[in-house]
């Protein structure tokens, strides 16, 4: 595969806290009481020693034997005293018998007792009143203890629902609010006094800065503003990819002004409690009121902010409620009242339309992904608090990283210094750097996983067809490195290639090189080994996107011609490369443009053929070297194809 920077941030899930403040003392308070309770009962319903538990078989014989005296009757016991009449005398016993039969005879002596009482636990015996009466047996019937009974019918249960309340609201609070509270805002927690971020700790970005030094000024110096008439803008929208610094902008606007900074996320806004979301709004402008001059922030404004009408259901409805509100409220403040509100997101094109007019967030602020200066001045940045070699070469850094934003450099020298102290080394190279972001774009080195001999020979083939193809394609951007190391999930090796200046447009020419070099590695199978292999397709993949791409949305193929046949999904989402398009024409077009898709990539196949097979002896040479060091750099790459 051809490798190029992606522009695409790498999102990092951050694992969830767990909740340790899980109320153990209660817990143990619950469990202590139903503990108790269930001894006593136990010891309400277990045996008593002075009774004797008999099955209700025997309690029948007594009765029948007219041996009962009385008895009381519970649903579930029958309790009583039962009188032995004597036994039938017993045979007499010679004292000359065996021993052991004497002990016998003694043992039976012993059990004769003559009243005990009893207890058994009654069957289904419709018969038994009538017994008892012939038998002239007293009898009661007994309802259950009121005790038992309060105990199983009221205590027990309530005891219950109080333990799980506990536990419910406990567990609540711990999510941030209380059983009582849903409505309160959480932007009170995240007030700053001072955020301590400066103008100068964002790098890049000017436009921006200069157009959010104007808010800072209107928070330091209302007066002057209120004096000529002005009104003070109420809400900025600051838009950009992912990673750009637009939250970093934001506390930096507070930090500047030294005013306090409250912030909230949109998705926190949309509950499924109905009402919440709104309660929440004004609970937080109230808030903002009393603190002003001050900065709301809402992150993420498109959670909140999606055009009203477009989707149907509860969460929906919730949303629009609270968006609503949110619209209220920024008509309902007057002017000057010193709150601003900034919102941040990075699909401007979702956002309800009523949250764009004057008078609510009618400024926009572009934050976009940073330019060759604006990477290096970054870099320098986070490069201040490490310890790297004096001689280290940002700017180079910074040309190998086009389409990065300001979060991935971060995250690249971050990466370099885990890099170094690995090897436990004092200072941060330019080397680690260097490696720091090939594990950006690339993903980091396998060392694991190794090839076979085989493998190896078609990978190195494949990596020097991408190669070679740029080489001799007139607009092709220069090959900056090539690699025969796997890589990442799924890469076993690539070729990197680098614009030699930053590029905004790009041509006709420019394109169909691109997709020819990314056929290249294909081409080159096809020629040393007359089979393809299925390493080719992230290419092909790419390679019928852009081309597609061309055809689509750039006007550039005869046949479409100047249609505008599709649309981009989201423009700041993936920026560069990989980004959806949405078909908007008719079938008919469709397969035209399927057409055209299929020419365009045919042609680029071919001709990366032809340069290949004219150039075959530099195919083996670049191969077999690649195949030894594994890695070749833009030198010796160089070097080994001028060489005719
Ligand atoms: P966003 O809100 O646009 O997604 P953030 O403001 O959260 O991005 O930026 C994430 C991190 O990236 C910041 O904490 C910072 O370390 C780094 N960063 C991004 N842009 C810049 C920049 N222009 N200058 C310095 N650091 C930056
Ligand atoms: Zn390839
Ligand atoms: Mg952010």
């Amino acid at each position: 595969m051809t490798a190029q920077p992606p522009g695409n941030s790498k999102a990092s899930g951050t694992p969830g806290k767990s909740d340790k403040s899980f109320p153990s003392r209660y817990f143990v308070m619950v469990y202590l009481c139903t503990g108790l309770l269930m001894m006593w009962m136990l010891r309400q319903a277990g045996p008593d020693s002075s009774i004797k538990n008999i099955p209700y078989s025997e309690f029948k014989e007594h009765l029948n034997k007219g041996e009962v005296l009385e008895c009381s009757i519970a649903s579930d016991r029958i309790t009583g005293t039962v009188k032995l009449k004597p036994a039938p005398a017993a045979p007499v016993v010679k004292i000359s018998e065996p021993a052991e039969t004497a002990a016998a005879t003694a043992a039976v002596k012993e059990i004769p007792e003559e009243r005990f009482s009893f207890a058994t636990t009654p069957v289904e015996d419709p018969k038994l009143v009538e017994q008892l009466q012939a038998a002239g047996v007293k009898f009661k019937g007994e309802r259950p203890s009121i005790i038992s009974e309060f105990l199983w019918g009221w205590i027990i249960p309530l005891g219950l629902m109080a333990g799980l309340w506990l536990l419910m609201s406990r567990r609540l609070a711990s999510a941030g609010q209380t059983v009582f509270g849903f409505g309160k805002s959480k932007a009170r927690l995240a007030g700053e006094k001072d955020t301590g971020v400066k103008f100068s700790d964002v790098a890049g970005c000017e436009e921006a800065k200069y157009e959010l030094k104007e808010v800072v000024d209107f928070l330091t110096n209302p007066d002057r503003y209120r004096a000529l008439g002005a009104k003070i803008p109420k809400g900025v929208l600051l838009i950009g990819p992912p990673g750009t610094g637009k939250t970093m902008l934001a506390r930096a606007v507070a930090g500047e002004a030294s005013v306090p900074f409250f912030s909230q996320s949109g998705s926190e806004f949309v509950e499924m409690f109905v009402g919440v979301g709104a309660s929440r709004v004004r609970d937080m402008f109230q808030q903002a009121k009393a603190k002003a001059p001050c900065i709301l922030f809402i992150d993420e404004m498109d959670a909140l902010g999606r055009q009203r009408g477009v989707h149907v259901g509860n969460v929906s409805d919730e949303r629009e409620q609270t968006l609503n509100q949110l619209l209220v409220e920024m008509d309902g403040f007057e002017e000057n009242t010193g709150v601003i509100i900034l919102a941040a997101t990075n699909r401007p094109e979702v956002l309800d339309r009523a949250l764009l007019r004057p008078g609510r967030f009618d400024r926009m602020v572009v934050v976009d992904a940073p330019d060759l200066k604006g990477r290096e001045a970054i870099l320098a940045v986070h490069a201040r608090g490490k310890k790297i070699v004096s001689d280290v070469n940002l700017r180079k850094i910074a040309q190998s990283t086009p389409g990065l934003s300001g979060a991935d450099l971060a995250n690249i020298l971050n990466e370099a210094a885990l890099l170094a102290a690995r090897r436990n080394a004092l200072l941060i190279t330019q080397t680690d750097i260097e490696e720091a972001v090939e594990k950006n774009v690339a993903g980091p080195e396998r060392k694991s996983r190794v090839l076979g001999e085989a493998e190896k020979h078609r990978v190195a083939y494949h990596e020097v067809g991408h190669a070679l193809v740029a080489a001799f394609s007139a607009h092709a951007d220069p090959v900056h490195k090539i690699s025969i190391v796997p890589h990442g999930h799924a890469a076993l090796g690539y070729t990197m290639q680098l614009p030699d200046e930053e590029q905004f447009l790009m041509s006709y020419s420019e394109l169909i090189d691109k997709i020819r070099g990314m056929l290249g590695g294909r081409a080159a199978e096809e020629i040393v080994y007359q089979e393809v292999s299925t390493g080719a397709e992230n290419d092909l993949e790419r390679a019928t996107a852009l081309a597609r791409q061309m055809v689509c949305v750039y006007g550039m193929s005869e046949s479409i011609g100047l249609v505008h046949c599709a649309h981009h999904q989201s423009p700041y989402l993936q920026p560069g490369g990989g980004e959806s398009l949405q078909r908007d024409c008719s079938e008919e077009t469709a397969r035209e443009i399927d057409k055209e898709v299929k020419n365009i990539l045919t042609h680029a196949y071919e001709t990366a053929k032809a340069i290949l097979a004219d150039h075959r002896a530099q195919l083996e040479r670049v191969a077999q070297e690649l195949y030894r060091r594994e890695v070749l750099d833009a030198q010796t790459f160089r070097q080994l194809i001028a060489v005719a």
